[in-house]
């Protein structure tokens, strides 16, 4: 194979290198495979200890003989407390990117002319602020490409539909799904008039109708959203016939999973996916999400960070080989996984994960002609967007009671401003709640997950 250049020039993957790899790899003989991943690391880690100061400390009299275990475990507060000294370009600060993301309109676009922005809350419920370099886009693209159709004769069929591609997400804020989008139809002209955004703080009508004009070959997002939907198609009401339905970005609970093969005929594609790690699992034909291990290292650990060889572990340490701007090595996730390495009749070697994570309930108001479905995306991404919520969690009760649990510096100056926001995001809806502030902060439940939006209503006796 002719060779591609592995960098574009900025220290950043290369879009031809990503492209001509991420097919490779899959040709390898295992020991060309482990060859290759180890490269991928060593570059990644070279690169962290020479540009970034805080790696620098970290790693410190680090030889390129390493193994993985010998780097110390890192969290998403430490490196958040050092933020400016963990990304590899000294150009760019938090101080400016809190800046950057006050213009809405910057969403989708590149900060200091390089990198994407993207803000989360996270599983452990504080907010963190996420860059992708270009390169990190190309790895992305190239392993939805090369990985994200079960068999080749649908990706020859998603080309012949113009790969009209929608996504269910929110466009208000710096998310990953929204950013990607935007960004690629910008740079791709296949993605200009094949993608579209159906933003999910639009009103269900509005939806189902835009969905039906568009038409997608691959209806991909949120879950929680894909099943109300999903409920429209079933009610006769959206008629799309999409050749792919793909969920991210949440839990696929066994339920969602049962209504969008009811509704679109197909079995929902599971994509594991975080804004930190970009892809980490694809699934293949017999249902297995394999880590896609060119690009990710995933080690599952137990809660002290001792390694778990197969089956369930209570996290797992990242390590992400395509992002240059802000290394993630070891970092820790806290999904629950089980992980499993036995080997599947697909014939990809890589092993393969169940995600136990994101398990935000769909709230359930009454509405004045019913219930209402609120998926909690609506609820997470309002809140997530105020700069001044360091953490939070809504929990809604019988009565349309909606308890706000929130962290803030000025705690009720935030809360009438985050009370502001949600009825005004119910309200569109056709909800009107109750919302009040809670004395309890937000924290994780009993087994020690982070929920951000849960109906409490289930845990308590029905009328
Ligand atoms: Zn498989």
């Amino acid at each position: 194979m002719k060779k591609a250049p592995i960098t574009n020039g900025d220290g950043e993957i290369s879009a031809l290198y990503a492209s001509k790899m991420v097919p490779a790899y899959a040709k390898m003989d295992e020991s060309e495979k482990a060859a290759y991943r180890r490269n991928q690391l060593l570059r990644i880690v070279r690169y962290a200890k020479a540009h970034s100061p805080l790696y620098a400390d970290l790693y410190a009299g680090l030889d390129d003989d390493f193994k993985l275990s010998d780097l110390p475990v890192t969290t998403k507060n430490e490196l958040k407390e050092r933020f400016d000294d963990w990304v590899t370009d000294r150009s760019v600060t938090m101080d400016g990117i809190m800046e950057y993301i006050k213009d809405q309109n910057n969403n989708g676009k590149l900060f200091l002319g390089k990198y994407l922005v993207f803000r989360t809350s996270g599983s452990t419920g504080s907010p963190a602020v996420t860059l992708y370099d270009r390169g990190m886009i190309h790895v992305s693209n190239a392993l939805d490409w090369e990985r994200g159709f079960p068999t080749l004769q649908v990706r020859n069929q998603y080309f012949r539909r113009r790969c009209k591609f929608a996504t269910v997400c929110a466009n208000p804020g710096f998310n990953l799904g929204s950013g990607m989008l935007i960004y690629g139809k910008s740079v791709n002209i296949i993605k200009r008039f094949g993608s579209k955004l159906f933003d999910i703080f639009d009103p269900l009508p509005e939806l189902v109708a835009e969905l039906n004009r568009f038409s997608p070959a691959m209806f991909s997002g949120y879950p929680s959203a894909m099943t109300v939907l999903a409920k429209e198609q079933l009610a006769g009401r959206l008629h799309i016939s999409p050749l792919l339905v793909v969920s991210c970005g949440e839990y696929l609970s066994d339920d969602s999973k049962k209504t969008l093969e009811a509704a679109f005929g197909r079995r929902p594609i599971n994509a594991y996916l975080s804004t930190e790690s970009g892809s980490v699992a694809s699934e293949c034909p017999f249902g297995h999400m394999h880590v896609n291990d060119d690009w990710v290292v995933m080690e599952p650990v137990d809660r002290e960070n001792r390694p778990v060889a197969t089956g369930r572990a209570d996290k797992w340490l990242l390590t992400t080989m395509g992002n240059f701007i802000q290394p993630y090595i070891r970092y820790e996730v806290t999904d629950r996984i089980v992980y499993h390495d036995e080997g599947c009749p697909c014939g990809r070697t890589s092993p393969w994960v169940e995600v136990e994570g994101r398990t935000d309930d769909t709230l359930r108001f009454r509405g004045k002609d019913g219930e209402v479905e609120i998926i909690p995306w609506l609820i997470y991404i309002v809140l997530t967007n105020m700069p001044e919520v360091r953490s939070f969690q809504a929990l809604l009760h019988d009565e349309n009671r909606l308890e706000l649990r929130i962290a803030a510096d000025d705690r009720v100056s935030t809360f009438e401003k985050a009370k502001a926001v949600v009825d005004e995001t119910l309200a569109k809806h056709g909800v009107r709640a109750h919302i009040y502030l809670s004395d309890t902060p937000p924290g994780p439940d009993k087994s020690g997950k982070f929920i951000h939006v849960r109906n409490a209503l289930k845990s308590e006796p029905q009328p």
